[in-house]
């Protein structure tokens, strides 16, 4: 079973004491809706507007420790991060490090509507052990 601390990121933020200069990427108020993202993430991270989403999906979580202490089930629904318009969860956003030279919802999005979040800064080595941590990886060196 995977179990997950929630707080392993912040950790390894802090242990690698490096330029932030990569953030996991959000959807704007310009979405219109067309679901054309929501296919291409390798992480499942993209829910659209309204739906519950989960940890489980798209990875090999099973449980996350949250921040509080508590651990909650990674197939637990989640309250939806947007009513309107689709959505990315960043705790599953890893700006397709590992998977794609580029963010991939960005690339097919018509409207440009898939921005780097300024409120998520992470480095690359971060999102490299984000995408280790949701799939249940070596980290690669
Ligand atoms: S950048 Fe990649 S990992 Fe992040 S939401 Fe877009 S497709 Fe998913
Ligand atoms: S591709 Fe762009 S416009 Fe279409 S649902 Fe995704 S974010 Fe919205």
């Amino acid at each position: 079973m995977t179990v997950i601390c929630g707080l392993f990121l912040h950790e390894f933020t802090l242990e690698t004491g490096k330029k932030q200069d990569r953030m996991a990427i959000k959807i704007t108020d310009e979405c219109i809706n067309c679901g054309a993202c929501e296919p291409e993430c390798p992480n499942t991270a993209i829910y659209e507007g309204g739906r519950e989403w989960n940890w489980a999906g798209g990875t090999t979580l099973t449980e996350v420790a949250t921040e509080d202490g508590s651990k909650v089930d990674a197939k637990s629904a989640q309250q939806p991060v947007s009513d309107e318009f689709y959505f990315i969860v960043s705790g599953k956003c890893t700006e397709c490090t590992g998977f794609h030279e580029e963010p991939q919802c960005a690339a097919v999005c018509p409207v440009d509507c898939c921005v780097p979040d300024p409120d998520h800064v992470e480095t690359k080595e971060v999102l490299s052990a984000k995408k280790a941590w949701l799939h249940n990886e070596e980290l690669q060196a």
